[in-house]
């Protein structure tokens, strides 16, 4: 039998026989799949993390407190008895979790579509596994410094911020050609380890720091616009628009005397922050996989 490339061939019911046509003549684009490895890997990591939070938490959180007062601020919260010193601060990171699914959902979707296209690719496919697991990672590693007020928390903590940085700035770097994805991966982990260091010894350095990788995502990212290899910016634009507004949620609840710090309330202005940095990160990841493919059909 020949196909007919205007005319998908359809079974005696009248119903289009899928099974024969063309991919890229196929209706409807791919569904997106929430039983997938993609979103296991956000469920693993979420897992995996909020379980280890809980068992520091049972153990009585051993080691060295974060000195607020040496450093600043600890977020304005108040700090309560028991295994959660900041309950606000530490079970608003749920949200970036959550959002961590929605990631993953789109990376299959996104894996689907590459199939669909004829133009698999085992790099793209990683970086979607990658996504929901490392933001996932940041709900849980900023719950470690909230729930415990240790040093080695707000060192996790720091880790996490520069995981989920690292991994979107390297994403640019690839779209750009400037990479390899090998040394995407070797350059990551290096970032990686490069945080959890910092978070250690310097930790008045890891916001300049992290704010240094978001410059980067932000450079490269008008580099790849001038360039041509972004198609569609609406993702990365609605991502910085809960970016900016989180940065200025996160200034006006610093400390106490700011607008939106009140340390013994429940609504933490803190937590809001969670919730615009999760989403302002799934913005950025469906944007990164979004335009990392379209530049590859041209
Ligand atoms: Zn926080």
């Amino acid at each position: 039998m020949t196909l007919n490339p205007t005319r998908p061939p359809r079974h005696p019911n009248g119903v289009l026989d899928v099974s024969t046509t063309p991919a890229a003549l196929q209706p409807t684009a791919p569904r997106s799949d929430w039983w997938s490895p993609e979103v296991g890997a956000g469920l693993l990591s979420a897992v995996l993390g909020v379980g280890a939070v809980l068992l520091f938490g049972a153990l009585g959180w051993p080691g060295g407190p974060y000195d607020c007062a040496e450093h600043g601020t600890c977020f304005c919260e108040a700090p309560r008895a028991g295994w959660i010193r900041q309950p606000v601060n530490t079970w608003t990171n749920l949200a970036p979790i959550a959002l961590a699914l929605v990631v993953g959902a789109r990376g299959a979707w996104w894996k689907k579509e590459r199939a669909r296209r004829g133009q698999p690719s085992r790099a793209l496919d990683l970086l979607g596994l990658l996504f929901p697991a490392t933001l996932a990672f940041q709900g849980w590693g900023s719950m470690f410094f909230h729930a415990s007020l240790k040093g080695w928390g707000h060192a996790i903590d720091a880790l996490s911020m520069f995981a989920i940085a690292g991994l979107l700035a390297g994403t640019n770097l690839l779209r750009l050609g400037l990479v390899t994805p090998q040394k995407l991966i070797g350059g990551w982990i290096g970032v990686m380890a490069l945080g959890l260091l910092v978070g250690l010894s310097s930790s008045d350095a890891v916001s300049a720091l992290v704010f240094a990788l978001f410059l980067t995502i932000l450079g490269t990212e008008v580099r790849a616009a001038s360039r041509g290899l972004t198609v569609d910016s609406r993702f990365f634009r609605l991502g910085l628009g809960f970016h900016v507004t989180g940065i200025a949620v996160w200034f006006l609840s610093l400390v106490e005397g700011q607008p939106l710090c009140a340390p013994d309330s429940w609504l933490q202005g803190h937590g809001l922050w969670h919730l615009t940095a999760g989403l302002a990160i799934a913005g950025f990841t469906e944007h990164a996989q979004r335009n990392v493919d379209q530049a590859r059909r041209g």
